[in-house]
């Protein structure tokens, strides 16, 4: 479970001391805490926070607004520093992941430059780590091939939808192969049909690239369909009361599946976990 655990048959020395052996955790999170300090006095945005996820699980995030859910992904993301516990991401701390690139960070808006067209945009984070033009190049067009938008490299950011955008900036955040996902309520502003095209298309992506995706949302739905795990949390201060294993559902799922007894039977313990957290009537 901790740090030191070297699995047996792991002979010391075949892999580099700082990469995670397989099934380390990729997260691991002991008594974690953040207060921001505001005008009006201290917000507890994060209270002992334990958390551990392995690789290649999709974790979903879900809570009202202002439980800590993205102040918990700046902070494994290294943008945030946490007043107390410990946090270790792939075995180093969240400063030592961010040198090694670990980490691709995709928000609720695409944030991609009008003036660059769209491979310009997914080939920006190459440019900035100084990859050759035939390397940014090859990448990609690998990625957009992934996120489905071949044919559209030349095209500038205004002239697609609001969902070919954020799939552009998945595109994006894929480019240098980060190890981590982390995708702050991607698809928040999106209408529900595209919403669930995206969420189909997401999980093939996860399937097919073998990511550890960290996901934060509103929706029971959206994070039961895309999660093998859920971690729900609660505000005031922001806390994990309950984290639900949906990994029984399997990694290939259809939208029919919300239909399903096993799918409504963890839409319900979320609901009861964000009720029992009073979530939803202060
Ligand atoms: P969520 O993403 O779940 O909506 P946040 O992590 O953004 O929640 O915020 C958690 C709490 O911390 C909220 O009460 C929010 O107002 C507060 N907060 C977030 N960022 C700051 C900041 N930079 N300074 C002060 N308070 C903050
Ligand atoms: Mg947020």
């Amino acid at each position: 479970m901790g740090g030191s655990g070297v699995p047996s048959g792991l002979a010391s020395g075949t892999r580099p001391a700082s990469e995670a052996p397989p099934h380390a955790p990729v997260v691991d999170i002991k008594g974690l805490s953040l207060t921001y300090e505001a005008a009006d006095g201290p917000v507890y945005a994060l209270s002992n926070v334990d958390l551990q996820i392995t690789e290649g699980e999709f974790v979903s995030f879900i809570g009202p607004s202002g439980c800590g859910k993205t102040t918990l992904l700046r902070v494994i993301a290294d943008l945030e520093q946490p007043n107390g516990g410990h946090i270790h991401v792939n075995g180093v701390s969240p400063s030592e992941a961010r040198v090694r690139r670990d980490y691709g960070f995709i928000f609720q808006a695409p944030a991609l430059y009008p003036w660059r067209t769209i491979q310009k945009n997914v080939e920006l984070p190459l440019e900035i780590f100084g990859l050759s033009k035939a390397e940014r190049q090859e990448r990609s067009q690998r990625q957009l091939e992934l996120v489905n938008l071949k044919g559209f490299e030349k095209k500038f950011p205004w002239q697609l939808s609001g969902g070919m955008q954020q799939r552009a900036s998945i595109a994006r955040a894929l480019s240098f192969d980060p190890k981590l996902l982390l995708m702050d309520e991607p698809f928040g502003a999106l209408d529900e049909i595209v919403r669930d095209h995206l969420n189909e298309q997401l999980l093939k992506l996860w399937d097919k690239t073998r990511k550890t995706v960290l996901f934060v949302t509103h929706s029971i739905p959206e994070a039961v369909f895309l999660s093998s795990k859920i971690v729900v949390m609660s505000p005031r201060p922001g806390r994990i009361i309950d984290v639900i294993d949906a990994s029984h559902l399997g990694r290939e799922r259809k939208l029919e599946i919300r239909e399903t007894p096993e799918f409504l039977k963890i839409a319900h313990r979320v609901r009861e976990g964000l009720r029992a957290g009073h979530s939803y009537d202060d």
